[in-house]
Formats: structure tokens, sequence, C-alpha cells
């Protein structure tokens, strides 16, 4: 069993993951999990690829589960809510995220791909890095006015393809002010994810950052293990590993849905 039984980030058919709602429940279930919250990606407006769709459709979906597999484990129905997204009628609880910068009247996609990064880059900032960094990380400082999320998403996005420091050095002064910046702009106590959609694809680590955790954890952050799952076979993907990886940081507890309800876990 893992030491943390729970995972609240999770994308389904319904929006741009690859396996239906159900699919999912039951992957959670055999990994040892007491909750599965449903986070799809809030309705935005701009979006092109991955927002929700139908969400009637997915709410009476995602209810029917509830019931279902009551005996089995908690199912929450929440949503991943873009700072530029739709907030949902209802919700179990509010991931907030970033995924887009703001330039003029366009927004563009952060984590398309690398060649769609550069060229927003290169289009909105020409070609400077740091000045994008900059504007990511002014964005997520503004999801705990216009969101008032439970929980902060991927808080360095903007690194979703800087494996090997491919676009920017995050060494840099300029970036570090700028994470930092949005660091401390936290309210206190703030619910951070350790993300572990990236580490899960093989194509980097886990979000946030070694250092960028160390000074979130100074802060007084608390944090989250999230699987920011868009398949199946993601659900709760090194969950113990990451555990042993934080207690070395001096991160002592995570915070973790039971149900409904926030919870302590010490490492
Ligand atoms: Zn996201
Ligand atoms: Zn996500």
């Amino acid at each position: 069993m893992p030491l943390i039984k729970s995972n609240v980030h999770t994308h389904t058919v319904f929006c741009d993951g690859a396996d239906t709602p159900e699919r999912m429940v039951l992957a959670a279930i055999s990994a040892g999990m007491d909750t599965l919250g449903f986070s799809h990606h809030s309705y935005t407006p701009f979006d092109t690829s991955y927002c929700i769709r139908d969400y009637g459709a997915y709410r009476a979906e995602v209810e029917r589960l509830k019931g279902a597999y009551a005996q089995k484990i908690a199912l929450l129905l929440g949503v991943e809510l873009d700072l530029f997204g739709q907030r949902p009628p209802e919700c179990d609880f509010v991931i907030g995220s970033v995924h887009y910068l703001k330039e003029g009247e366009k927004n563009y996609p952060v984590d398309l791909s690398p060649a769609a990064f550069a060229s927003a880059v290169g289009e909105a900032f020409c070609g400077d890095f740091y000045a994008a960094a900059e504007r990511y990380f002014e964005q997520v400082a503004q999801l705990a006015a216009q969101v008032s999320p439970d929980v902060y998403g991927h808080f360095d996005l903007i690194t979703r393809f800087n494996a090997g420091g491919a676009f920017f050095d995050e060494g840099a002064a300029r970036y570090k002010r700028a994470a930092l910046f949005a660091a401390q702009a936290l309210p206190a106590g703030a619910v951070v994810e350790v993300n572990l959609g990236r580490l899960f694809k093989g194509e980097g680590d886990i979000y946030p950052s070694v250092w960028l955790l160390r000074e979130l954890n100074e802060l007084g952050c608390r944090f989250m293990l999230s699987s920011d799952a868009h398949t199946a076979a993601a659900l709760g993907f090194a969950f113990d590993e990451t555990c042993a990886r934080l207690k070395k940081y001096g991160i002592r507890q995570l915070v973790r849905y039971k149900g409904g309800v926030l919870t302590d876990v010490e490492l």
C-alpha cells in the first residue's frame, strides 16, 4: 500500500486524457488509493486543444461512478481551473494552474510542444525566455486573487520543455527572482502540488524544481502529491519514491484529500 492513498489531479477522455473516468477509478483502486479526484481542464474560450467540451455528460458520469464505487473509493469532482478558464458550477476542489502566457490580446500555450513554446516566446517576447518566465510567474501570482485555488498546480510549468537548460538557465538570477516573486505572493500555508506528470512521461523531473521546492518549504507552503494523470498507468506512479526524496529535502509532512477533507500525512 502506498503511503499517500490519494490523487486528485486526474484527466480523462472528457478533456485531454486517454482513459475513461471508470478506467481511472479501477486503476486507482488497484493502486491502493482510497480517494480519487477528477480535475478536468476548465473550459477556456480560446483553447483549441485540451479543455472540457461537454461538462454535463462528464459530471453525470462522475456522479454515476461516485455511487457505483462508493464502497471501494471516495470520488471527488474537482477542476483544474486555468487562470483564464471558466469555473464550473460545482466543484469539490479547485487546482489553480497557469497554462498560457497572455500578451496583448493573444494567449500562448506554455506546454503544447517545444516548437510551439519557442515560437510563442519569439513572437510575444522577442525571443527573451526570461521575459516569458517573468510573465508566467506574474500570472501565477494572480491565481490567489482570481482563482483562490485549494491547490496550486505545476508551479513552474514554464520549465516544461527546459530539461538540461534547453531554453534558459534556471540558476540565472533573473529567473530565480521571477519564481520567488510568485512564491512570496502565495497565501500563508498554501498547498502546492508536487506534480509527477512530466516524470511519468520520462521528459524531466517533478514540478516544482528542487531548489524552488526548498524555497516554498521555507516559506511555509504545504505540499500534495499529484499524478497529473492523463492515463490510468500514471496514477500513483513514483509516489513512494517521491515521498522518500521529499523527506531528504526537509519536507516532513504532506497533505492529501481523504474523502473530501484535506488531511496531514507524516513522512
Ligand atoms: Zn495543467
Ligand atoms: Zn493537469
